[in-house]
């Protein structure tokens, strides 16, 4: 098969040929159709998240399954799939109450411990693929369609992570990434009213297409006062932080109200001050928040198959692309999310 393969951190995709996975006992095999690009595999390839050389990365996958050997569960082939990220026991204390991103005997991820979507094939367990809804055109949309096991169920987690209800008024930091794009759009789905905080004025408009009511650079001045109008001077009920650098996540935590709620996704390792005085007072909650359920994705796939929320790809590209988007990814440049059409 041909895979996009990365030899080392900060070396350039080579598209070329190598051999084809060969399944083990409770593995399928898939054909992709496509695989989504965003900044969590962008880190692997600038050798931010540290991974075996050579490996295929992607994780977002559309896929229909070629091949199964031994128990394969309710996987057939020929249907079409997408893929849980996250290698799971399926029977720890955290597995067995829909909290699969703890697992206690965690193997790793796809795209990092085992080759990943940015190929012509890919072997996994059995139950890392999730069949997608027959409502959903797949076909017609594969880079949207892969894009939700991630893109989109993360977002659902956070809703129910903070406990954010209609009357909740809710920053989202990095609000025109790959992720931040569908915060603001699962949140609009659940009624509830959002300011995007991003740096880059040139993604103002997607992000209040996508929901957003107000948009404000978190580097202006005029930042404390724009809060104060959108929240009638109560502070943010959440900040949702997709940076998480200290800078961020201090202006986060200062622009929340009373029973403010500060969620942080991004993995940059970074410390960073509170008041704690101020954080007795206001009763605030400080929350991480890593991927989701395998029942997230199945959820995210259903709000998508009802057409209750639809993924934002702006970038589509073939293989022979790739390093020109993962170059404009690293950036930030990307408006909601890319992918690759294989
Ligand atoms: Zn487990």
């Amino acid at each position: 098969m041909k895979a996009l393969i990365l030899k080392g951190p900060h070396e350039p995709f080579i598209f070329e040929d190598v051999p084809d996975p060969i399944p083990q006992n409770g593995e399928a095999v898939a054909k992709i159709l496509a695989c989504g690009s965003g900044l969590t595999i962008q880190h692997v390839k600038a050798g931010r998240t540290k991974v075996h050389f050579p490996i295929i990365i992607g994780h977002e996958i559309t896929a229909e399954i070629i091949e199964l050997r031994g128990d394969c569960g309710e996987l057939k082939v020929g249907m079409p799939v997408t893929a849980y990220f996250y290698f799971t026991c399926g029977h720890c204390k955290w597995c067995k109450i829909n909290r699969e991103t703890l697992c206690n005997n965690f193997k790793g991820y796809i795209g990092r411990q085992i080759n990943g979507g940015y190929a012509e094939y890919i072997s996994l367990p059995a139950k890392n693929f999730i069949p997608i809804p027959t409502s959903i055109n797949y076909k017609e949309n594969p880079i949207e369609t892969g894009i939700i096991s991630d893109a989109i169920a993360t977002p659902l987690k956070v809703i129910k992570k903070a406990r954010i209800v209609i009357t909740d008024k809710v920053g989202v930091i990095g609000a025109g990434g790959g992720l931040g794009i569908h915060m603001l759009r699962m949140l609009n789905l659940y009624n509830v009213k959002t300011i995007a905080i991003e740096t880059k004025q040139i993604k103002e408009k997607s992000c209040r297409d996508s929901g957003a009511s107000e948009f404000i650079n978190p580097n202006s001045n005029s930042i404390k006062e724009v809060i104060e109008d959108f929240t009638n001077k109560s502070g943010l009920d959440v900040v949702i932080d997709f940076v998480s650098s200290k800078s961020s996540l201090e202006t986060g935590t200062e622009l929340l109200g009373s029973g403010g709620r500060l969620v942080t996704l991004g993995g940059s390792g970074d410390f960073f001050n509170i008041d704690s005085g101020n954080m007795l007072l206001k009763e605030i909650e400080i929350i991480g928040s890593r991927y989701c359920s395998k029942q997230e994705v199945i959820d995210s796939l259903n709000l998508v198959s009802r057409g209750l929320i639809t993924p934002l790809v702006t970038e589509k590209v073939s293989p022979y692309q790739a390093n020109d988007l993962h170059e404009r990814i690293e950036k930030g440049n990307v408006i909601g999310r890319a992918g690759i059409i294989f």
